[in-house]
């Protein structure tokens, strides 16, 4: 971190230095991250060292961590992206969705907001005319929202849809009419949609990938079986079966 100082980490500054040059989010999270150091002062002959911030005195103890959890204090962590962070889930794909669920993933009308592009590329990436927010993208287009019609005629669900993703993401991963064990698996679906709609998304703008929701489905069937698959030693069905009857492999149908 004092090399990277001494360097220069404001924006421009020598401390950033790329092998590749980068995209356009990418140059993105270099300008977030540039602010947050902004804002930090570094202290010559002071050591790095862990800070526990429930405690930044005596440090971490478990009778401390015990009363923070049994109080009735503010968590530190929360509201619905809390729900994001699950041991079944990459936790590069729960960062994006931490981080979508804030509207800090740099989907067009972010760009434009923060003046990293011209407002007149500021239309979804699906061409169908709309501005590209993250509700639109994610739930509203008639192209990427789409999927979501594909993911629940492949579950056998019919629900109403919030247009609104954090109410989605509870709404999905919650499913009333399925019992309670069964609402991981679905949390797990939710996560591989969105990650998949994303990576296609991206493919359309720097690859010029043709999106083809159908596609996006298979990737959800895919990604959400391995995540699965490579957490839980004993899962009691094949790929095929977990491709055609979700729900009869969940055993709740
Ligand atoms: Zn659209």
């Amino acid at each position: 971190m004092a090399e990277m100082a001494n360097l220069g980490w404001g924006e421009g500054g020598e401390a950033w230095g790329w092998q590749r040059r980068l995209l356009a989010w990418e140059e993105e999270s270099v300008r977030e991250c540039s602010a947050m150091l902004s804002n930090v002062v570094l202290q010559d002959h002071i050591q790095d060292f862990w800070r526990w911030l429930l405690d930044p005195i005596h440090g971490y103890t478990v009778r401390g961590t015990y009363r923070f959890l049994t109080s009735d204090a503010e968590p530190v962590v929360e509201g619905v992206q809390k729900n994001v962070w699950h041991k079944l889930v990459p936790s590069k794909v729960a960062l994006f969705v931490w981080r979508l669920l804030q509207d800090k993933v740099p989907t067009r009308a972010n760009l434009v907001r923060r003046n990293v592009i011209q407002p007149n590329g500021i239309l979804c990436a699906g061409g169908c005319g709309n501005i590209e927010t993250a509700d639109h993208l994610f739930l509203g287009c008639n192209l990427f929202g789409s999927v979501w019609y594909l993911i629940c005629n492949w579950l056998g669900i019919c629900y109403v849809p919030s247009c609104q993703l954090s109410d989605h993401f509870l709404q999905f991963s919650n499913m009333a009419s399925m019992p309670r064990f069964s609402h991981t698996f679905f949390k797990v679906i939710w996560l591989a949609s969105i990650w998949a709609i994303w990576k296609d998304r991206n493919n359309c703008i720097f690859k010029n990938a043709v999106i083809d929701p159908q596609i996006i489905l298979e990737k959800v069937k895919r990604d959400s079986f391995f995540w699965l698959y490579s957490n839980r030693i004993s899962l009691a069905f094949g790929f095929h079966d977990w491709w055609r009857h979700p729900l009869l492999c969940l055993d709740v149908k």
